[in-house]
């Protein structure tokens, strides 16, 4: 290993031997002070996220106030990790929540600053210290945030970016001062370093891919419903794990739906991300952009039908593409991470439950019905971490976020996401 990534792995371990008795209120106001850094400068941070992955200035500077509210709410979180003390006949018998270690985190580049501190927050707040391989387009943002944690005034090695390849990745992971590592990212790259957690008995937790339904009923608000629905697709063009991706119409609604919905989804047309106007820049790497004009082909030689044609305009430019697809479409059982949606038409609810379900992933869906007993169906019905009903899907720092099935394991966010990487102790004393 090379000695600067050693090192690194050696002050992050040292760090953690003080980070770990630190008081809890402590580590909550270094977090508020962080936040509030954030806030102030979320312009310049916006403009080093916009400069690496492409995201529009508007939702890059979103990006990072979002980051700052996350903060704000741990940093006035309910300590959940104090002893408890549990009724029994011992003298003593207590559960205490003891932080792990040093914790690799994994990240992508869609969100720059967000999957990072969505992870990182609450894993310091509990006691861990923290090292970054993040993506590799993503440096800038990942010394930013390192440079965040240090102006906040955290003691040095709480949380530190290293600057390699993913090809680095399993020696930092097999080191021994790693105690577990939190990924967010591509199915692929999910299973290669959770199995190596697991030969390493390490702890994982994984946030993947989705292919997110986003379910039109026949009593829905449509106009609604369309703005929204191409939001929820085209936003930070197309590249997010809970992004709807799969549209289903209810199908006596299909003529009344699908002109709003195209109209809505019409507007968004790619410009130079760096105007505070533009809702739709490029993707965040031409190779990517590749692979969904690949995906796109593959779906149309297995019947799709265009609506709207994906036509690329630059190396990483395209005008949105909508595709109607029928359910052996094999295209479905991937997740297309770009401006490319997909319509798909259920004659009832069991039928859009069903197709909504027939996919390998289970992030968030969303639901769009004024009947409250058509509510409840979708609630127990989805497999996934999330079911939105009228609205898109958001995280919120207080509500917990994960996914089923492919989409990964492990919980981000919320209370809970604080006994992630923490060994539940239990004390017994006669
Ligand atoms: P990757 O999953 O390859 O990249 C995410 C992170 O994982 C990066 O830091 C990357 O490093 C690292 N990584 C990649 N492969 C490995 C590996 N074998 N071992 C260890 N670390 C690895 O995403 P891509 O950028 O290649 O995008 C491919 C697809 O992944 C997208 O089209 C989308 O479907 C999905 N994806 C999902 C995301 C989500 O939010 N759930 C986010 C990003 C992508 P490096 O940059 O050095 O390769």
């Amino acid at each position: 290993m090379e000695s600067l990534i050693e090192s690194k792995l050696l002050k992050a371990d040292k760090a953690f031997q003080e980070w770990k008795n630190v008081p809890f209120e402590k580590k909550q106001k270094l977090i508020a002070r962080a936040a509030e850094i954030l806030k102030t400068k979320s312009e310049f941070f916006g403009e080093i996220i916009t400069t690496e992955m492409n995201k529009p200035i508007s939702q890059a500077i979103a990006e990072v106030e979002k980051c700052a509210l996350m903060m704000n709410y741990y940093a006035e979180a309910e300590n959940i990790l104090l002893p408890e003390k549990i009724e029994s006949e011992y003298g003593i018998s207590e559960i205490h929540y003891v932080p792990k270690g040093v914790i690799l985190g994994v990240m992508p580049w869609n969100f720059p600053f967000w999957q990072v501190l969505r992870f990182a927050i609450p894993a310091i707040l509990a006691g861990n210290t923290v090292v970054l391989k993040h993506a590799s387009i993503c440096f800038g943002s990942g010394n930013a945030i390192e440079e965040v944690f240090i102006e906040a005034g955290f003691p040095k090695g709480v949380f530190q970016n290293l600057e390699v390849g993913h090809r680095d990745v399993k020696e930092i992971l097999e080191h021994t001062v790693i105690k577990g590592v939190s990924l967010t990212g591509s199915e692929e790259a999910g299973a290669e370093v959770a199995s190596i957690a697991g030969k390493n008995i390490k702890k994982s937790l994984l946030e993947l891919g989705g292919s997110d339904a986003f379910i039109v009923l026949n009593d829905a608000d449509l106009d609604e419903a369309a703005k929204v629905g191409a939001l929820a697709r085209l936003q930070n063009c197309g590249q997010t794990c809970v992004a709807a991706k799969r549209f289903i119409i209810q199908k006596d609604i299909e003529s009344d739906f699908l002109p709003k919905f195209v109209e809505e989804y019409k507007k968004y047309v790619p410009a130079d991300p760096k105007l505070k106007e533009t809702k739709l820049g490029g993707m965040a790497k031409s190779d990517l952009a590749d692979d969904l004009e690949k995906q796109y082909q593959k779906a149309l030689a297995h019947g799709a039908v265009v609506i709207l044609p994906l036509e690329r305009i630059s190396d990483n430019e395209f005008n949105p593409g909508l595709i109607r697809v029928e359910e052996e479409n094999p295209i479905l059982q991937e997740e297309l991470f770009g401006p490319l949606g997909m319509v798909m038409i259920a004659e009832n609810d069991d039928k859009a439950l069903e197709i909504a379900n027939n996919v390998p992933f289970g992030l968030a869906n969303s639901v769009w019905t004024t009947n409250k007993e058509r509510q409840q169906f979708y609630i127990n019905g989805l497999e996934s971490g999330t079911v939105n009903i009228n609205r898109m899907t958001s995280s919120d720092p207080r509500f917990p976020f994960g996914g089923t099935k492919s989409s990964g394991y492990g919980t981000e966010l919320s209370l809970l996401a604080l006994r992630e990487f923490v060994t539940a102790k239990t004390i017994l004393a006669k």
